[in-house]
């Protein structure tokens, strides 16, 4: 059986530390491993790095943009090799996988505009002859730590910005799903990036301590779950490093009376069950303001989940496909009964689905609950799995409370056709990122993505302008050259203009 190793300084290789399972969760088997790296190896990695950091920082902003452009076109001609690894690891449909492709690459296409997005700003003649300028200077080495439900994109948010800033980077994949994150790696490699520019380590806890504690990490990047977000972001901070930490969610639709039932229940559909709710924008709670909101909600959605298809990432008829792990499986399934057991009514039940050919798969069926309310377990945590809860209220303002005082604050969406109500919506959601009848808000590539309260640690967002200044630093130069037909006294009050 294969095992996936490292790619430090350009070189694929493993150490002899550990290893862990790699499952297709479709199947349930074991089908590699991944190594996880010693302490030593992640220091090789830094040290890889380090030593690569000088001439990539003097490279041009253009040539780096130059390597992206190389980059986007190969990680296009081995689109579908990207989307079978993700299918063959995370399970995800082909479909589905292609999509998480095409979202990266915009990421890639963002980061081509280096020469523009590092430009800096300039003032002549902030005072008599002199000029001002500041610009966006490469931190050094910087991580990423990934999650395992986009192998592709979440790197892609983190790799091409830091790179083309000038940094160069250790990036440290979800141990779950490594092998499409290294392909990519090793694309950016054949697109011209220099050896040490990107090294990546797979790995568990102790890869991720040593790139907490090393002082040549400056900065860290993390996306995952918000317990770990915490701990990345309070070590990460106490050890002088700059930290932005993305973390977990629960993401609510308000449906209002006005709304499109067809077009809200068509849009739920996907944002619910897509990528089996393993999303950290999924929508996973639907709330119905009135009763005959709600009775008419959930007798569409009965209907429209019938014909939803679970199964294998091969067969692009699927809708979604299995869980990542047997362990998720059961925490999916013993949400679902929490839920029961505390009141709610599951009107559709994907507990017990058994996928042909899959037995042994970590298979959940879409699973519709209603009367769910807000002091259920079910309701309070991240469920991650392809489970849709309604509850109903009577107000827009309940709604919104309710919203409001859940701990995330990632994503959100509206169903209205009142443009005041979404105005006033989106003016006091606290929430960081806003649909109006559009379930996935996710921000596309020239913007940046990140939520509000415990769905995000630092103030940063990920990817687009932020992006930009997250991997930089500024400085700013004031400049004179005296000229010596005009000699001046010294001075010694506070400099002014005059
Ligand atoms: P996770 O937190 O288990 O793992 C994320 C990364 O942290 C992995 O690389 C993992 O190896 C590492 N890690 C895990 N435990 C660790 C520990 N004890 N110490 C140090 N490192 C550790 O998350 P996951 O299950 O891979 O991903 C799903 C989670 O990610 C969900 O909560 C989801 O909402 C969240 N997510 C958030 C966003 C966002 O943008 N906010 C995007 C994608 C996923």
């Amino acid at each position: 059986m294969n095992t996936i190793g490292h790619l430090i300084n350009g070189e694929v290789r493993l150490d002899d530390n550990r290893t862990q399972d790699v499952f297709n969760p479709a199947t349930g088997k074991v089908e590699k491993w991944v190594a996880l790296a010693s302490k030593a190896t992640v220091e090789e990695a830094i040290a890889a790095a380090e030593a690569a950091f000088p001439a990539w920082r003097d490279t041009p902003p253009m040539k780096r943009a130059r390597v992206m452009y190389r980059f986007k076109e190969l990680l296009e001609q081995h689109a579908e090799r990207i989307c079978t690894l993700i299918g063959e690891e995370h399970g995800k449909i082909s479909h589905d996988a292609a999509g998480e492709l095409q979202r990266g690459i915009e990421n890639v296409e963002y980061a081509c505009g280096a020469p523009e997005l590092l430009k800096g700003e300039h003032s002549k003649n902030v005072g008599p002859n002199i000029d001002s300028w500041s610009e966006f200077q490469p931190l050094g080495v910087v991580a990423g730590i990934t999650p395992f439900n986009f192998p592709v994109m979440v790197p892609l948010w983190m790799l091409p910005m830091a790179l083309v800033c000038g940094n160069c980077f250790i990036l440290k994949p979800s141990e779950r799903d490594p092998s499409s994150t290294l392909l990519i790696a090793q694309l950016l490699h054949e697109a011209g990036l220099p050896k040490g520019v990107l090294n990546v380590v797979n790995g568990d806890k102790e890869a991720v301590d040593t790139l907490l504690h090393d002082p040549r990490i400056q900065a860290v990047s993390f996306v995952g779950s918000t317990p770990i977000a915490e701990y990345i972001y309070s070590t990460a901070t106490a050890n002088g490093k700059r930290c932005q930490a993305l973390g977990g969610a629960k993401n609510h639709a308000i449906v209002m009376p006005d709304a499109d039932l067809d077009n809200a229940v068509n849009s739920l559909l996907g944002a619910a069950f897509g990528s089996s709710g393993e999303r950290c924008m999924a929508l996973s709670v639907a709330v119905a303001v009135g009763d005959a909101v709600a009775d008419a909600l959930v007798e569409k959605l009965q209907v429209a989940m019938k014909p939803l298809k679970v199964g294998n990432h091969t067969e692009r008829s699927n809708d979604f496909g299995p869980v990542i792990t047997r362990q998720h499986q059961e925490k999916v399934v013993g949400f679902i009964s929490s839920a029961e057991a505390q009141g709610a009514s599951v009107v559709v039940d994907g507990r017990d689905v058994i996928v042909p050919g899959f037995e042994d798969g970590f298979f959940v069926g879409a699973t519709l609950i209603d009367k769910v309310t807000a002091d259920m377990s079910s309701y309070k945590a991240e469920i991650f799995g392809p489970v849709l809860q309604v509850i109903r209220v009577n107000t827009m303002q309940e709604a919104m409370q309710l919203i409001n005082a859940h701990e995330y604050g990632n994503g959100t969406c509206i169903y209205t056709r009142d443009g005041e109500a979404a105005r006033y919506f989106s003016d006091n959601i606290q929430v960081g990122m806003v649909g109006i009848n559009v379930p996935l808000p996710v921000p596309v590539a020239s913007h940046s993505f990140g939520g509000w309260k415990r769905s995000l640690f630092g103030d940063l967002h990920a990817y687009g302008p932020d992006g930009v200044r997250f991997y930089t630093r500024r400085k700013t130069i004031t400049q004179r050259w005296p000229s010596a037909s005009v000699r001046e006294g010294a001075e010694f009050s506070m400099p002014t203009m005059k």
